[in-house]
């Protein structure tokens, strides 16, 4: 495999988190943009399968390998919503505030024991766009919803996530403190742990 991985994302957070991430492995990410690819249609019924979808489009484009992630909250009470509908829950794509007052609507009297939640992030990695045996990796992040938002950092539904280790909400955590105990951080350390052995069996 070359060491130039696309990131079918145009997330600019994303990239330099994922370029942290691979560096000293000398691995160079690049996001799909500089190939002029645009956003996949994310027409998959689950994590997995979207995340899928973007790295293939991404990898058969450019002739890469490439890297993708998708990621939500899963609310137990409403049987796993908003899930990989959770950037446009309410009906416009990235009105947290609206995702999160319909959430609340939703969950309204449900006592604390039944507002289980978590969040999840998948990464997908395509050595390329036809190969059968993509590395996955599975972050979840369990909580709680609370009943009132709680806290201005963080993004998304940070603010009615309850981490009950910490006993605030992961808008209130420092952000050193969420990159590791985060979906997103767990994904990552998985695949950092598996991506050496899994690029030198070839696809
Ligand atoms: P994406 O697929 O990573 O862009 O994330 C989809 C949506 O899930 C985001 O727009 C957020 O609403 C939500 N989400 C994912 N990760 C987090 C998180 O760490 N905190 C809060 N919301 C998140």
């Amino acid at each position: 495999m070359s060491n130039q991985l696309v990131l079918a994302s145009g997330n600019a957070g994303k990239l330099s988190e994922f370029q942290g991430l691979l560096q000293d492995l000398q691995i160079e990410v690049k996001p799909q943009s500089d190939f002029r690819v645009s956003d996949a249609e994310e027409t998959g019924l689950t994590f997995i399968e979207n995340a899928i979808l973007k790295a293939r489009h991404a990898a058969r484009i450019t002739g890469l390998p490439a890297l993708a992630d998708d990621s939500g909250l899963e609310v137990d009470f409403l049987n796993g919503a908003p899930g990989i509908y959770s950037a446009r829950y309410s009906g416009t794509h990235g009105d947290n505030a609206g995702h999160i007052a319909k959430v609340l609507t939703e969950l309204e009297g449900v006592p604390e024991a039944q507002r289980t939640a978590r969040f999840v992030c998948v990464l997908a990695l395509l050595r390329h766009g036809d190969d059968p045996r993509p590395l996955i990796c599975q972050g979840t992040w369990e909580g709680r919803i609370l009943a009132v938002p709680q806290g201005d950092g963080g993004f998304g539904y940070d603010p009615i996530f309850y981490v009950p280790e910490h006993h605030c909400s992961a808008a209130e955590l420092p952000q050193d403190i969420k990159n590791r105990l985060s979906h997103r951080g767990q994904a990552s350390a998985l695949f950092r742990a598996a991506l050496s052995d899994w690029l030198s069996s070839p696809a």
